[in-house]
């Protein structure tokens, strides 16, 4: 089934992880896929697997000019701008909210949230022109609920969330939707460096204990993440904005 056939989509941070399996899926599902990133190797080889319409644009997206670059990149390439899946983000610095620098604070808002911010901007004239768009911010359940931990973390998540309802009403006239999805625990290399960062030594026993902390009893899949993606991004979703698609194993739920 061609779930987002000949639709124009840019994944951020598309490169590994839960990106990755969004450019996979949505790719599958017959979209044409640009990867944003900053991991050329990771990116460039994804582009090459995919083939056909997928490419790879090195861009940081806290990089205002490298954005919109790209976007415009993006449209004289393909044709058009569809749909925005603002997935990049980084999880910061671990350390409690006094021993925090400031420049460790700002990196997490300048990619996390500044990042959408940019995205969102300059994809929103090419969906604007195209009267369609789909706009999928990738929050977290750290944008619903607190942990005592990365606090910068949760400060940028719990943005996103509010931004998604804000855009999501400024551009419903414009058939532009906009959603966000709030992933519990993922396996990823975010995931693996913040246990290690954490102190894990036994990787394999961490994964296993934090995902015991979700009903289900494991750690999601970055597949997961990618089927809600793909709904957001299809007509299947037509009647859904302002709404958060939450993924979490029941991590919430209590
Ligand atoms: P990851 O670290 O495994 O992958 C993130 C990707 O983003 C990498 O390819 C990285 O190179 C890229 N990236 C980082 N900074 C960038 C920048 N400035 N510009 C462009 N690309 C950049 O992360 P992940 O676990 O796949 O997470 C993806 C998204 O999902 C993030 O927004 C994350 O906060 C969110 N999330 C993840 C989990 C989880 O458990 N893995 C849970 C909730 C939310």
């Amino acid at each position: 089934m061609k779930r987002v056939e000949n639709r124009v989509c840019i994944v951020t941070g598309g490169a590994v992880g839960i990106g990755h399996a969004c450019v996979l899926r949505l790719a599958q599902e017959g979209a044409k896929v640009a990867i944003f990133d900053v991991d050329d190797a990771a990116g460039e080889a994804l582009a090459r697997e995919v083939g056909g319409h997928c490419a790879y644009w090195h861009v940081d997206v806290a990089d205002e000019a490298a954005v919109k670059a790209a976007i415009d990149a993006v449209a004289a390439r393909f044709g058009a701008v569809h749909v925005l899946v603002n997935n990049a983000g980084i999880a910061g610095t671990n350390k409690p909210t006094h021993e925090l620098s400031e420049a460790e604070w700002d990196r997490v808002q300048a990619v996390n949230v500044k990042g959408v911010f940019f995205c969102t901007k300059h994809a929103i004239p090419h969906m604007k022109a195209a009267r369609l768009g789909s706009i999928v911010n990738l929050s977290s359940i750290y944008g619903l609920v607190g942990a005592p931990d990365v606090p910068p973390y949760h400060a940028s998540k719990g943005a996103v969330r509010l931004m998604s309802k804000t855009d999501a009403l400024i551009y419903a006239p414009d058939r532009i939707r906009v959603n966000s999805v709030h992933p519990g625990y993922i396996r990823t290399p975010m995931v693996e460096h913040h246990l290690r960062d954490s102190g894990a030594t036994d990787l394999e026993a961490a994964i296993r204990e934090v995902g015991a902390l979700h009903p289900l009893g494991h750690m999601g899949e970055p597949d997961d993440i990618a089927w809600a993606v793909v709904y957001l991004a299809s007509d299947e979703s037509k009647f859904v904005t302002g709404s958060e698609l939450v993924v979490d194993g029941g991590y919430t739920a209590r």
